[in-house]
């Protein structure tokens, strides 16, 4: 991703995928379309995923882990 991608979230906001979109048993989860950030769905609003502040050992891994690594 580059610097102006980065720049342009940061501007306009992240562009969640939506067609990405999938729950990890507490909120949804997708990425930014335009810079990948992973994204998370709280309070009706998506927000970058923050590890420190999101982790919770009851969310699941994405659907896609095994076949994505
Ligand atoms: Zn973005």
């Amino acid at each position: 991703m580059g610097v102006l991608t980065r720049q342009i979230c940061r501007t306009i906001g992240h562009r969640p995928d939506r067609r990405a979109k999938w729950y990890d048993k507490i909120n949804w989860r997708t990425h930014c379309a335009r810079c990948r950030t992973p994204l998370i769905r709280m309070l009706r609003e998506w927000q970058e995923f923050d590890t420190r502040r999101h982790l919770n050992p009851r969310r699941r891994p994405h659907p896609d882990y095994d076949r994505s690594n």
